[in-house]
């Protein structure tokens, strides 16, 4: 009997777990990757560290047109399987608050067991070869490279999305997928920094300080970066893919930053009103020393219209105040974000609702496989990505090489 051939279209995270998954006696697996080498990408994930999953995860992590799909997703293949798939083939984990990492730390770990597994499955990885264009031929597929046409039963597509392209992830897969017939939900940047109109962020580049980031109904905590045109940090991040599809729609964007998130406004008025009368003969800048970063602290003095060489007793109470008001509420307004090049990842892409979430076959093309980003889903930062990666490569995989669907 012959054996199903199948194609998978991009050996990153979602691919590597594809193969992988599509290997049983009944079919032969081909990785085509553009790159010189598979899996480039996985090598600079975590810093290096490779935030694999996370054991935390739910459907609220993610975001995408479909919440239904990834509900599905999330039930298919649940965080448990990709952590007993990675133990099977070798990988000894660490989880730390919920986050999943190699122990080692070391991202090419990852990368080094799948690279090995592939290897003891007689996955083939055709590399260097980046397919152009893929036509039905029959009950098949041709995938066309610049060399050479290839014949194949079925095709997992799993070029990833436009995010970082110096890694192969350029947006091609996206053109090979409505060449097929898909709809693709726009794209934008996402996991990235934001750029910022105010003409200050200069002073403050480097600074980091503890808050909490708002936009509109969403509200992220953690460390914020001050860089020197704008912000970044994961609270940025995690909300900049709501604020690239407001900017794309060309609406005003506004960000409050508080970085006095602990504290009510009473609390700091009883702060500053003990401290008041005591004080008054310190300069502005001594009496507000400790509570936040001198430079961002200099700051908020500055746009009060405060100098922070004069004497307390020059303002009134109800000016200081304002000081820590600002800082609690600090409008920023977002300009831009950073490019496709500094994102993580790639909001938008293959529209869900022509995919099946519990195969990932198309509901258009019968035997046409997605997998990983280039699906429109994305999740937040904490490893929430790459789980969707593996469990949707791992499901196109072994749906792929059901014989019964042959
Ligand atoms: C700096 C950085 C850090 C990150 N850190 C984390 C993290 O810690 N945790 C987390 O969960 N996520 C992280 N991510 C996101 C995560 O890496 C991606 O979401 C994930 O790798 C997507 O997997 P994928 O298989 O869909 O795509 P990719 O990993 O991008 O793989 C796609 C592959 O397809 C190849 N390709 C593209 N087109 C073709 C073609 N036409 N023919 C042949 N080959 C092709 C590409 O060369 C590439 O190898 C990070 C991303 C970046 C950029």
């Amino acid at each position: 009997m012959n054996k199903i051939r199948i194609a998978v279209v991009g050996g990153g995270a979602s691919g590597l777990m594809a193969a992988i998954h599509a290997v049983n006696k009944n079919t032969s697996v081909t990785i085509f990757e553009r790159n010189d080498r598979v899996g480039k990408k996985i090598l600079s994930t975590g810093n290096g560290k490779c935030n694999l999953g996370n054991t935390r995860i739910s459907t609220d992590d993610f975001y995408g047109t479909d919440s239904k799909f990834i509900n599905q997703v999330l039930k298919e293949f649940p965080i448990q399987k990709v952590i007993t798939t990675f133990e099977k083939m070798g990988l000894f984990l660490r989880e730390k608050d919920g986050y999943l990492y190699p122990y080692s730390e070391q991202a090419s770990a990852v990368l080094d067991v799948l690279r090995y597994q592939i290897k003891d499955l007689g996955v083939q990885v055709i590399a260097n070869a980046q397919i152009l264009e893929i036509k039905r031929k029959g009950s098949g597929f041709e995938l066309h490279s610049e060399t050479e046409i290839f014949q194949f039963d079925k095709v997992i597509l799993s070029t990833g999305g436009k995010s970082a392209p110096k890694t192969g992830s350029d947006g091609n897969g996206y053109i090979l997928a409505s060449d097929m017939g898909h709809e693709l939900i726009d794209t934008v940047p996402a996991l990235v920094q934001l750029r910022c109109k105010e003409p200050y962020f200069k002073r403050i580049a480097g600074v980091r300080a503890k808050g909490r980031v708002t936009f509109e109904e969403y509200r992220e905590e953690g460390e914020i970066q001050f860089t020197d045109y704008g912000i970044s940090g994961i609270p940025v991040f995690q909300l900049s893919r709501n604020v690239a599809y407001a900017l794309k729609q060309q609406r005003e964007v506004q960000l409050y930053l508080d970085v006095l998130q602990e504290h009510c406004r009473e609390y700091l008025n009883g702060f500053l009103g003990d401290r008041y009368e005591t004080l008054k003969e310190r300069t502005v800048e001594q009496f507000f020393a400790g509570i936040l970063n001198k430079k961002l602290m200099s700051l908020f003095i500055k746009l009060c219209g405060i100098e922070e060489q004069d004497k307390v007793g020059k303002y009134s109470l109800k000016q200081l105040n304002m000081v820590l008001h600002l800082a609690k509420r600090f409008p920023v307004t977002v300009i831009g974000t950073n490019s496709y090049e500094q994102a993580q990842v790639t909001a938008g892409g293959v529209d869900t609702s022509q995919v099946d979430a519990r195969t990932m076959e198309s509901k258009l093309v019968p035997g046409f496989y997605f997998a990983g980003e280039l699906l429109d889903v994305d999740g937040k930062c904490g490893g929430y990505n790459l789980y969707f990666a593996w469990a949707t490569g791992a499901l196109a995989g072994m749906n792929a090489a059901d014989y019964g669907n042959a």
